[in-house]
């Protein structure tokens, strides 16, 4: 173990946020050793802004919480934490943990539960990385390093303390960890990791909770690199394992939706995790749209169902949480809305809580070259720029428009006999194919068959009479109730 410097590394006092400090210092006053650890020591060291800063200390939770009471509360069965509140802040205080004890881990060496207190040294050889595993005590201005962690810093090497395979067998996750970090901070991953992080290896992760696998992924998605680290995860097998029914394939949606998100995190934007799992699952629920549709379903329907399955589908692997699922069923159906609004819904739908990220999605989908948006991105883009007056006379040229394109949908109906939903209006998301339920076929024949025999019978109402073209324009999505569909 070597003691450096806390100057020598770079860091001071003064980079630390008053909360932290405070925590380090009433541990420190109740006689306890406290050190910050993990990622806030690294990535200071590393001259980057630190997510959040983990404390390390040799007392115990329930002593923590004798310190801290009321700020104080104790979390996690399989890994015991205690969580101190510092104004509105959270800072997590673990305890000095030492090796496992036999009876605690899984068959296949997974650690099930994680609680058997010990010595720094203990706890060092239990942190994942050596880049993570340095202790800092900043009122004593020192940082311990057992393993020449300063070394892999300066040559970017991200390396695993002991035996890697060893490693990902008692916590899978930290697969998802050494990309994560490797793509975070533009390391290269140690040979001896390279070598043993096969396809095979990643199946370990389906042993661990779907909701563990989600918080995983939120980190990936959040952590600014995210484009960086999509072809690693298909790379070393991982997309598999997190979203198995996504084809391992970084369309140009996909990665656009990345860089989007990267570029945001840069600029200090907050970011919906949810946004890029609708982006993700879109492919699919649109496949699913297809299947319903095939089978007759009217398309709100198909589209609901749709979406119920594809984040179904998606729960085996990952639970998406609630409020986050209805977040992106909101920007799926918003799609629809945006691409075939009502002329008088126009207004409301650029204020509706959704609109923002169903708008920056069909944006997102325009400039990826999914030419079904038919403009409409480039179309709100340029209406929420307008003023009152300019989107009034956009709204009432959009009406025209839409009015023409009905027109020259129903007489090239009749003069072309061409099918109607290839040349309606504005297209919806999902084209509403004829029916091919017998059920649905036969209410349509029913419905024309007597117009037919009114004009057969040689009618005022001709074949070619403009309510019988009105009828054929195809108006229920237009009846579509926004929301959270069921
Ligand atoms: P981030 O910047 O994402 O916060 P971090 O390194 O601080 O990165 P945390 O998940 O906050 O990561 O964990 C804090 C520290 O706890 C890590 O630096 C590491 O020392 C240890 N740790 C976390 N998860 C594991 C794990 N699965 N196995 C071993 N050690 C871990
Ligand atoms: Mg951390």
């Amino acid at each position: 173990m070597q003691t450096l410097r806390a100057s020598k590394c770079g860091l001071s006092t003064a980079q630390l946020p008053s909360y932290i400090l405070d925590v380090i210092d009433a541990l420190t006053k109740a006689g306890y050793e406290a050190y910050i650890v993990g990622g806030g020591v690294r990535d200071l060291i590393l001259g980057l802004n630190p997510k959040d800063f983990d404390a390390v200390t040799n007392a115990t939770p329930a002593q923590v919480k004798e310190v801290f009471g009321r700020r104080c509360r104790i979390i996690g069965r399989r890994f015991e934490l205690a969580h101190v509140y510092a104004g509105r802040e959270l800072v997590e205080v673990a305890t000095f943990r030492a090796p496992p004890k036999k009876a605690v881990t899984s068959a296949s060496g997974m650690i099930l539960r994680d609680n058997n207190w010990g010595t720094i040294e203990q706890d060092f050889v239990r942190r994942d990385f050596s880049i993570n595993a340095m202790y800092y005590q900043p009122r004593k201005g020192i940082v311990l390093d057992f393993c020449h962690a300063i070394d892999d810093i300066k040559n970017k090497t991200l390396r695993l303390l002991g035996d890697p395979t060893l490693r990902f067998e008692e916590d899978p996750v930290r697969m998802l960890r050494t990309l994560r970090f490797a793509a975070k901070l533009n390391f290269s991953i140690a040979p001896e990791i390279l070598e043993i992080f096969t396809p095979e290896l990643t199946q370990l992760l389906r042993d661990i909770s779907p909701h563990r696998l989600y918080d995983e992924s939120q980190k990936l998605f959040t952590m600014g690199h995210l484009n960086r680290v999509l072809p690693m995860l298909i790379d070393f097998g991982i997309w598999h394992q997190l979203f198995a029914d996504i084809s391992p394939d970084i369309s140009t949606f996909i990665e656009r939706a990345a860089i989007n998100t990267d570029q945001r995190i840069q600029m200090g934007k907050t970011i919906n995790p949810a946004f890029f799992y609708a982006v993700l699952l879109w492919k699919p629920f649109l496949e699913r749209c297809e299947f319903y549709l095939s089978k007759g379903v009217v398309p709100a329907e198909a589209r609901a169902q749709a979406g119920l399955d594809v984040l179904k589908r998606q729960a085996i692997r990952t639970i998406i949480p609630r409020f986050a699922e209805t977040f992106i069923r909101e920007v799926w159906e918003m799609q629809t809305r945006l691409l075939n609004p009502k002329p008088q819904q126009i207004q409301s739908l650029s204020t509706h809580a959704r609109f923002r990220a169903g708008f920056d999605f069909l944006l997102l989908r325009e400039k990826s070259g999914d030419d079904t948006t038919q403009g409409m991105g480039v179309w709100w883009d340029a209406y929420q720029q307008m003023s009152t007056d300019e989107k009034e006379r956009a709204i009432s040229q959009y009406n025209r428009q839409r009015a023409k394109s009905r027109r020259k949908a129903t007489t090239d109906d009749v003069v072309e006999t061409k099918p109607v939903a290839a040349i309606t209006e504005i297209e919806p998301l999902v084209n509403e194919p004829e029916p091919r339920s017998r059920r649905e076929r036969k209410s349509r024949t029913k419905s024309e068959r007597p117009v037919q025999s009114t004009s057969s019978n040689g009618s005022e109402i001709g074949y070619d009479h403009p309510i019988l073209k009105r009828k054929r324009v195809k108006r229920d999505l237009s009846q579509v109730i926004f929301g959270p569909t069921q």
